[in-house]
């Protein structure tokens, strides 16, 4: 890897202070790395010279081949709860983190790569990506930011001219992604598995100054942080609820301490509301299912907790427990609280009242077992707040199933000050009209490995401005027609 191409002004601060935390490293060198696609937009916001990134010298970038001025390539140690078993030792088997960025406003991201080759981390691995799942974590990525859901997102995608064994032979490729960290529940747990408690402050005092930094001076940092970290998983795993997405391999690993989804792999967005939807084909027992996944934060938050028990209070551990037992036990309240308030908001309320929340949960009783697309029933439900019930009623198996509730939710918005337009409007702003829909996302990713990209760009574009109807994407719309089989993601990335 030689060093080259001043573009990008980083700022290091995880090389250069948290030595012993990470093996400095080097990517594989690609043998035709090229540009399959660049985020021009992001790249502006970072303040990168896109012209001169989207070219062969940017492919040897962010295949890892050449190491830009100033960065210091390295991979993350980290340990990890994966489907409920502990692993002391996983860390970046195939990834790199090239440095840190700021963006125009001043905000730090990192800057990594996932694919660019073997590491001291990679176990049996081989150290690459292949070009499906790079795109399909691309375009997820991209889709969620669009959504206002915070998320890593992809800078650029490469081909490394490489095969590369998967289910057959794959294109290699390289994902370029920035992220407001790559700290990971899974970083605290591979330093207290190891019971090196000086090493889980310096790691909780980073993550503080770094995502908490209101916290730095703060009494009970340490639980505060914990706390502060719980509020925004509890923030984010409501967010996926509202739109429909399921993460499907939610470890610690895969779990961030300053609250944005990471690693796409096998998720996908539900059609039909259910909350036992799994995708995955290796997630058998439904751990990671839709409406699992508060839990699963709750359980990943009490992994966390462990390892902040000696830091919470040193001298007293049942102390130390006591109170990071109340964080815990508080989460499931806190994130149904943001989840309630989310669901207010979709079904078009402004004003709060005690008995809003018995009147979600009719919604999802009347929606039980009746096929209703949960996407385009928010949309249809912002027409019937003009009083046109005809799209949502349609939706439903039996329509009968909801009547009784649109009625009480129609006298509900006589309690409201807002005109039905307004409320229509709101409503249309929040609740997304595209989102990607599995069998459009496959689509896309085949054609994409076929050589073809075009369908993989329009996808893209419909799904950067989800909430805005436009004229001739109706085929985006909709769920995969009537007939199709049941969707399955694979872990094989
Ligand atoms: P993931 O399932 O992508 O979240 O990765 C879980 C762990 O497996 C991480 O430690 C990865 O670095 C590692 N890993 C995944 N795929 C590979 C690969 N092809 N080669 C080496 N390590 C890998
Ligand atoms: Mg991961």
């Amino acid at each position: 890897m030689t060093k080259h191409d001043p573009k990008f002004n980083f700022d290091n601060t995880y090389a250069r202070e948290l030595e012993g935390f990470y093996v400095p490293w080097q990517g594989e060198e690609a043998p035709a790395p090229a540009v399959v696609q660049f985020n021009e937009e992001l790249a502006k916001n970072l303040r990168l010279d896109a012209a001169a990134l989207n070219s062969a010298d940017g492919a040897a970038i962010f295949a890892g081949t050449i190491a830009p001025e100033g960065a210091t390539p390295l991979a993350q140690a980290y340990a990890g709860h994966q489907f409920g078993g502990f692993s002391e030792q996983l860390g970046d088997g195939r990834a790199l983190l090239l440095g840190e960025i700021l963006d125009q406003s001043g905000t730090r991201f990192d800057l990594h790569l996932k694919g660019s080759g073997r590491t001291p981390f990679s176990r049996g691995g081989d150290g690459k990506a292949v070009l499906g799942p790079v795109l399909r974590e691309y375009l997820m990525g991209e889709a969620m930011h669009a959504l206002g859901i915070p998320t890593t997102r992809a800078l650029a995608a490469v081909t490394t001219g490489e095969d590369v064994l998967r289910d057959g032979v794959k294109p290699g490729a390289v994902l370029a992604r920035i992220a407001s960290s790559h700290l990971r529940v899974g970083t605290f747990q591979f330093f207290a598995a190891r019971k090196e408690w000086d090493k889980v402050r310096q790691l909780a005092d980073y993550a503080i100054a770094r995502h908490y930094p209101d916290l730095v001076d703060a009494d009970e940092k340490y639980l505060k942080f914990l706390s502060a970290v719980a509020e925004r998983q509890a923030r984010l795993v409501a967010a996926w609820l509202h739109v429909g997405f399921v993460h499907g391999v939610m470890n610690t690993d895969n779990m961030t301490i300053s609250g944005e989804t990471i690693d796409y792999g096998p998720c996908a967005f539900v059609d039909a509301y259910d909350p036992k939807a799994v995708f995955s084909s290796i997630d058998r027992d439904g751990r990671y299912a839709f409406g699992n996944q508060p839990v699963i934060a709750q359980w990943n938050l009490t992994r966390l907790a462990e390892t902040l028990l000696p830091l919470i209070d040193a001298d007293d551990g049942d102390n130390a427990v006591r109170l990071a037992t109340n964080v815990i036990n508080g989460f499931i309240e806190l994130y149904t609280g943001i989840w309630t308030d989310g669901m207010r908001a979709k079904i078009g309320l402004v004003s709060t009242e005690d008995s809003d929340a018995a009147l979600i949960n009719g919604l999802f009783v009347a929606m039980d077992g009746q096929n209703v697309d949960y996407t385009q029933f928010f949309r249809a439900l912002a027409d019937a707040a003009l009083g046109q019930d005809a799209d949502v009623l349609t939706l439903f198996d039996d329509a009968g199933s909801i009547t009784p509730w649109l009625k009480t939710w129609q006298d509900r918005l006589l309690r409201d000050n807002q005109t039905p337009v307004d409320r229509r409007e709101a409503m249309n702003a929040i609740n997304p009209i595209y989102i990607p829909r599995n069998h459009r996302v496959e689509e896309a990713l085949q054609a994409a490995e076929a050589g073809d990209i075009a369908p993989f760009n329009t996808l893209l574009s419909v799904l950067q401005a989800p909430f805005t109807k436009r004229d001739g994407l109706t085929d985006f719309e909709g769920p995969a027609p009537d007939g199709t089989a049941p969707y399955q993601t694979f872990c094989g990335t």
